[in-house]
């Protein structure tokens, strides 16, 4: 077995250096069951950062469905098969009736990429609005449209066909306000009224219903609603990115949209949907992919294979059996209900915020100025390993710590997690 110090050596030599390792000193992690990661040397972490094993690590169901449909067939698509029909008639389901068709593919980026083609091709523009410092993949067509990454750290600035609306941040956005939604709604406006001034219509505008690498952002009230309308007036497509937020971890509703109250022309969804497989798809109306069926074949090697439908199935059947969106919903709720009380001992927060099992801590070094607090917010999560505890920190000034955990996190997992941050907090200042 490779020593800890010869891994790192072996992963500098060989891996790409873009790829980053969290914290300052690594960790190794060899084993993950639920909500718990252990490293090398035995230490057992409480996972409160990765979303994506959604179901919990190496959940036993997961594994048996992959095993049992490994030994018996994989294959793609261009097959009749059971599995992907029955797959697709069961995420459908949890959708808007409308919403009844979908595409396999295996990344959100993927997914993403398709979404923004689909939106293209149906109404004959390249135009698309985002809001500020979102993130939506790694692919070339993604970063494009991702403010976090193109005025990012190694970015090219915003295309000439992307529009970017500033985030609807009630926290700290330009806008604040019990009727703030409107300032940010007369700029989308604007952006579209120039567009058909100038001819070009508009294509999509495409938003995650709960900001995630933006800093876990709720919009203000009314604010997603009457911009989907607008757009929709317009001609655009709405797409809403439910990569980081569906599959009930926002507790009160299966999808983040439903939280507020508008319906998409498309999702994507990805990340928590194979609980750590890649897959991913896009969901739309029989219209849409209709219109979008002008010939050209989607084909995917990967997408929709009966091993990765197999795995979604079990996926899908977990958070039903075991009640994991209602379990979302009351430890998020519980966590939420901690952590404001938290607030009011520790004036590095500025803010608390979240739906669910998907929250957000602002750490600020002055509650008037909302000086972001970013040192003290990584030496935070650094601490907090040390603690056995993982978190990620965020957001534009990288001062948000995200809490993401799997959905079988528990109560002693929350009033764990608070009462450790709550002695952490005495250190960072
Ligand atoms: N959309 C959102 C909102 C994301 O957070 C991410 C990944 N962090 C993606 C899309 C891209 O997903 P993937 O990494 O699976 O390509």
């Amino acid at each position: 077995m490779l020593s800890q110090s010869n891994i790192y050596k072996l992963r500098m030599k060989h891996i790409a250096p873009s790829f980053s390792i969290s914290y300052d000193d690594p960790l190794h992690i060899v084993n993950g069951r639920g909500q718990y990661l252990y490293d090398s040397k035995g230490v057992k972490y409480l996972d409160a950062v990765n979303n994506i094993q959604h179901v919990g690590h190496a959940h036993p169901r997961v594994v048996d469905a992959i095993e049992k449909q490994s030994k018996k067939l994989n294959v793609n698509t261009r097959y009749l098969d059971e599995l992907i029909v029955q797959y697709a008639k069961e995420l459908t389901e949890k959708f808007p009736e409308k919403l009844e068709v979908c595409y396999f593919t295996n990344s959100g980026s993927e997914s993403n990429d398709l979404a923004l083609r689909i939106a293209r091709t149906l109404t004959g523009s390249k135009e698309t609005i985002v809001l500020g410092d979102a993130y939506h993949g790694h692919s070339s067509a993604l970063i494009e449209i991702s403010p976090y990454k193109f005025y990012g750290d190694g970015g090219s600035g915003c295309p000439s066909f992307v529009h970017v609306l500033p985030r609807p941040d009630p926290y700290r956005g330009k806008y604040v306000g019990s009727d703030c939604f409107k300032g940010y709604i007369d700029e989308l406006d604007d952006i579209l009224r120039a567009l058909k001034r100038e001819n070009k219509g508009v294509a999509s505008f495409i938003v995650e219903p709960i900001m995630g690498c933006g800093g876990q952002i709720i919009f203000p009230n009314d604010f997603l609603h009457s911009a989907f309308k607008v757009v929709k007036e317009y001609g655009g497509i709405c797409i809403a990115d439910e990569v980081q937020v569906g599959f009930g971890r926002v507790g009160s509703h299966y999808w983040a949209f439903e939280t507020e109250n508008v319906i998409p022309d498309i999702i994507t969804v990805g990340k928590s949907m194979g609980n750590g497989h890649p897959l991913s798809a896009v969901i739309t109306t029989r219209d849409i992919a209709d219109r979008f069926n002008n010939g050209m074949e989607y084909f995917n090697s990967f997408g929709g294979n009966p091993v990765s439908c197999a795995i979604g199935r079990a996926v899908l059947k977990i958070i039903e059996e075991e009640r994991l969106q209602e379990n979302a919903q009351k430890i998020g709720s519980y966590l939420i209900h901690l952590l404001q009380d938290l607030k009011n001992n520790h004036s590095i927060i500025g803010d608390v915020r979240g739906r669910g099992l998907f929250i957000g801590v602002e750490l600020v070094r002055d509650r008037l100025t909302k000086e972001p607090a970013y040192n003290e917010a990584k030496k935070l999560i650094n601490i907090m390993k040390e603690k056995g505890i993982l978190l990620s920190v965020d957001g534009p000034f990288n001062n948000v710590i995200k809490i993401k955990p799997p959905l079988v996190f528990n109560e002693e997992n929350a009033e764990f997690l608070v009462n450790e941050l709550s002695e952490t907090f005495e250190f960072i200042r």
